[in-house]
Parts: structure tokens; sequence; C-alpha cells
């Protein structure tokens, strides 16, 4: 619903046409220029800007003060943050000629996004890159930043470019003038055609991060990094989370991973000892709870309940085997903290008893639930009380199940 108007009156929102523009229109990967406008007695916000098919710059405005009309000269200024952009948009030439340089020359863009903040570069590779190959990348893209190439842009016949060696991008169309930018006098390391803007010099970078690598499809690969401002902040966040691991681990720095892996092993040893120790523990109960005077009878089956304590599940089963064995009972039925484990033997299997409905049928009268295979099955429930009344629950269960 949009249509030509006179005047923009303070509050509204619009999009402005300019005779000249120092604004760069979303393009190429590369985002699309903010900043304001301003003229005597008024200004407005840019909030983004676009380039029709017939290359006309629209610039997306909200006036904040004053009201803007047709004629009106402006003073446009673009936003800060474009030097940012231009400088990941500059690391993104350097980063396509080192992994041509360092993986091979069947690299070739498949993508990209430039940001104030990052770049994010897509390539065809058909496999991951190591740790190693990152490093390689990483430090020739930051030798060529350090060199502080010259990085030139002029609009040459497509032939030329060509000639040059110049990257460009399979499938995209191009005039018969094009845009070659360069980096590196003489012998460049990097030329493409390319309608973004850049820094002049590449030593404007600034430090290169890369901070992720993945697969975006098959064969294709995806890198995203920082330079600038953007490198520096990562490195910090970086620097303070090493800082505030030595904090609570101990040590320096250098002894973070020496001691992270001392603690595993340490940590790994006391779950064995854990272990060991819930077994002796289940031992040492079942060995008190087993006793023959301990056997009840229901419905013609000899059973034995047992409370046990400090035992997980896997313990539990464990006791539940033992008891089972050494008793000479028919069923037993065992539990700890809030879980319990029933066990039925052969014999009493083929007269009707069964371990998951009774460990059900218990639980049930305890609010609880469970259920489970007719050999073994478990059961939870609420707290150590109803524990206690699910194992009392348990002769008349097994009356229940014995067959008439
Ligand atoms: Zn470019």
């Amino acid at each position: 619903d949009e249509h030509e108007t006179e005047a923009l009156p303070e509050g509204a929102a619009g999009t402005v046409v300019l005779d000249r523009t120092p604004f760069y229109a979303e393009g190429g990967g590369q985002v699309g220029d903010t900043g304001k406008l301003e003229w005597p007695g008024g200004g407005a916000v840019v909030t983004g800007t676009s380039r029709t098919a017939q290359g006309l710059f629209r610039h997306r405005v909200r006036v904040v003060r004053g009201t803007l009309s047709a004629g009106q000269a402006v003073s446009a200024s673009v936003d800060p943050a474009r030097r940012e952009t231009e400088k990941h948009h500059s690391a993104t030439h350097l980063l396509h000629a080192a992994l041509r340089s360092v993986l091979g020359t069947h690299v070739t863009q498949a993508g990209s996004l430039v940001a104030p903040d990052r770049l994010r570069f897509d390539f065809s590779h058909p496999a991951a890159l190591t740790p190693e190959e990152v490093v390689r990348v990483e430090t020739l893209v930051n030798r060529w930043v350090q060199a502080d190439l010259a990085v030139d842009w002029r609009v040459v016949p497509l032939e030329e470019a060509r000639q040059a060696g110049a990257m460009m991008l399979f499938g995209e169309k191009y005039g018969d003038a094009v845009r070659m930018v360069s980096m590196g006098a003489g012998e460049a390391v990097s030329v493409e055609l390319c309608g973004g803007t850049h820094v002049a010099r590449t030593g404007q970078i600034g430090p290169f991060v890369v901070v992720a690598e993945e697969a975006v499809s098959a064969g294709v690969r995806r890198l995203e990094a920082r330079v600038g401002d953007a490198a520096v902040a990562y490195l910090q966040e970086l620097r303070d989370t090493q800082r505030r691991l030595v904090g609570q681990l101990g040590g320096t720095a250098a002894t973070l991973e020496e001691r992270v892996a001392k603690l595993q092993a340490d940590l790994k040893q006391a779950q064995r000892q854990v272990a060991t120790l819930r077994d002796k523990l289940a031992a040492a109960q079942t060995a008190g709870a087993g006793g023959a005077a301990q056997l009840q009878e229901a419905g013609g089956f000899r059973y034995a309940t047992a409370a046990l304590e400090g035992l997980d599940a896997a313990a539990l089963r464990n006791a539940a085997d033992t008891l089972l064995e050494r008793s000479g009972a028919d069923v037993v039925v065992v539990g700890s903290g809030t879980l319990l484990v029933a066990k039925a033997s052969e014999g009493a299997r083929q007269r009707g008893a069964h371990a998951g409905n009774l460990v059900r049928a218990a639980a049930q009268a305890a609010g609880g639930k469970g259920g489970g295979r007719p050999d073994m099955a478990q059961a939870g429930v609420k707290d150590a009380a109803a524990l206690q009344v699910a194992l009392g629950a348990v002769e008349e269960a097994l009356a229940a199940a014995a067959k008439p």
C-alpha cells in the first residue's frame, strides 16, 4: 500500500530516495546501512537501505523531529557500525583466499553473511576442517591483515577481470563492466568481483578469530569468524571464562586441563567405591533380613519383605536376588527410599505368583505405581512411610494371587 507523498510529518515512517547517498544497500551478503538524515529543524533515523532493480536506493526512515518535505536538502550520515561491517566484509575476501590456499582451489563461495559483529562464510569442501586446518587458515588471514595490504576497487571490463583471475560466483550474472576488488599491490592475495564496501587497508580489519566450524549441507561447510572490536570482545569473554574456571578449580590457567583430568579420575574412582559400598550395604542388610525366622506365609507362598537403606535401583535388584537365593522364599519384596523391587521364583510363578502384579498391588495400596515382568518388577511410592505401607500390603496381595 505504498504511495508517493509530499511530506513525512514527525513520527511518520516512509521510504526516501536521495539523488546521492553514502548509504550501502543490502546485497551480496552485506547488510544494508543504517544511520540518520538531518536538515535545519528536523531529523530522521534510517533503519535500513535497499536497492530496487532499477538501481534506486531506498532509505527506510522514521522522522523523529520536524517534517521531511520532498526536495528538502539533507545531510546523510551512516551509522559508525558500518565500519565494523566493512572490516568483516574485507575479512571474508581474505578468508576465501586463505581457504583456497590451505584446502585447495576446489573451495568456492556458497554464501556469506556480513554484519557489524560477525561474518559467516559458506564454501564447498567435502569434509569437516581439522583443528590444525582452522589454525592455518586463521594464521594466514592474520598475516595478510598485519601486512597491511592496500585494498583497491575499480570498474573493469568483465574480460579483464577474468584475466586477472578474479573469483566469480558460479551461476551469478555479470554485466560487461564489473567492480573488481583486489587486496595487495602487485601480486594480489585476493581478487574478487564484489559490489560491497571495504576497508582501505587490511590492517584496519584488526584481529581475526574463527569462532565456529560446521556443516551446512553435504559438501558445504560454514565458518563463523569475528574481526576488530568483535574479535577482541570474543577473546576477552574466553579469558574471563578461563579466569572463572581457574577460580573454581584452583591452580593456574596452564594447569587447568590437568586439574580437570584429575577431578574426572577422582570422580570415577569415587563412583566405583560408592557402587562397591552399596553392594556391601545390600549384602549386610539382606543377611540380616534373610533368616529363616523372618519367612512368612500367604496364599501358600513363603515370602520375605525387607526395608533396606541407602540402595539405588541396581543395588536393590541385587539385594532381591540375594535374598531370594539365601532365604529359600518363593517371593521377595524389598524396598529402599521410595523404590520397591519384587522377585518371584520359577516355582512360585508356576503356582500363580507374578512379581509385576504383586509389586503393582503393593504400591497401589500405598498410593504408588509400578509393575513389570512376572519374575522381576519394580514400583515407586512417594516416601518412606508409604514404603512401609506397601511392604505391609504384600501379604494380602500374595493371598489374592494364589490359584484356587
Ligand atoms: Zn565482497
